[in-house]
């Protein structure tokens, strides 16, 4: 069986696995996206350090028993997943306001949210990934409600993990976007990737640990995933 492009995205390609029709082989790409893909950069070393921050993390969601779609790290740039339908929903949970719930609200970053709030938007590039609740999702046929309330509760309890773990490397976990996938047997689990592409990391200084570094220019991506991933070693 020889290895076959299956799709590609914005920041990784994926192939079929060549030791198990089961399993994909997720490729990280050096290219960074804003605006949904409007505007569009080579940011050389990026995809090796993603890979890193990801394959660390979710090795440490296995460990902690959360169901996730990661097999082992291949190579700097390559992972071995477990092959998912993904579904289509960007799940984003906030601890603390930024980005485009501040826009949206009106009110200043930085605030904490109490109750970390849970966020669906229905991924569909053509829409631009529309704000929906748990109603729509329910009436597109996304998922079922047994299904929306599995995934906000497993979102919400890898919150606790990864809250603890940043914490303890000194960075402020202030809000993140996941994806679920379907496996072969219909079992939901967490699948696409945790990294600072998909989160937003503020240090003990409020520095910006993540994309907004790009999407702000505010200097080297690079330079501040190289700091996550160092920090993230020492775990
Ligand atoms: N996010 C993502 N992909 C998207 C949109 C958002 O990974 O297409 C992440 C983003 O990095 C942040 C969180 O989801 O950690 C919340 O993003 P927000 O809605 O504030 O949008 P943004 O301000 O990034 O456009």
């Amino acid at each position: 069986m020889s290895r076959e492009l299956i799709y590609s995205g914005k920041a990784k390609d994926i192939y079929s696995s060549e030791e198990d029709e089961n399993l994909i082989v997720s490729v990280y790409k050096d290219q960074a996206t804003m605006l949904n893909g409007a505007r569009k950069e080579t940011i050389e070393g990026k995809g090796v350090l993603n890979n890193q921050i990801s394959s660390l993390i979710f090795e440490k969601l296995n460990a902690a028993g959360v169901a996730t779609h990661f097999v082992r790290q291949l190579s700097d740039t390559e992972q071995l997943n477990k092959k998912v339908d993904i579904i289509p929903l960007e799940v984003v949970l906030r601890n603390v306001v930024a980005g485009s719930f501040a826009k949206r609200f009106g009110i200043e970053e930085g605030l904490p949210i109490e109750k970390p709030i849970v966020e669906f938007y229905y991924k569909k590039d053509e829409l631009d990934d529309p704000f929906i609740n748990d109603e729509h999702v329910a009436f597109l046929g996304i998922a079922t409600d047994e299904e929306i309330a599995y995934i906000k509760a497993e979102t919400r309890r890898i919150n606790e993990l990864l809250k603890e773990w940043f914490a303890q490397v000194g960075l402020q976990l202030i809000d993140y976007k996941l994806e679920f996938g379907r496996d072969k047997d219909g079992k939901i689990i967490l699948a696409d990737e945790f990294s600072p592409d998909n989160s937003r990391l503020w240090d003990a200084q409020g520095n910006h640990m993540d994309k907004d570094v790009f999407r702000r220019n505010l200097g080297s991506l690079t330079d501040v995933y190289k700091v996550v991933l160092e920090k993230l070693k020492e775990l």
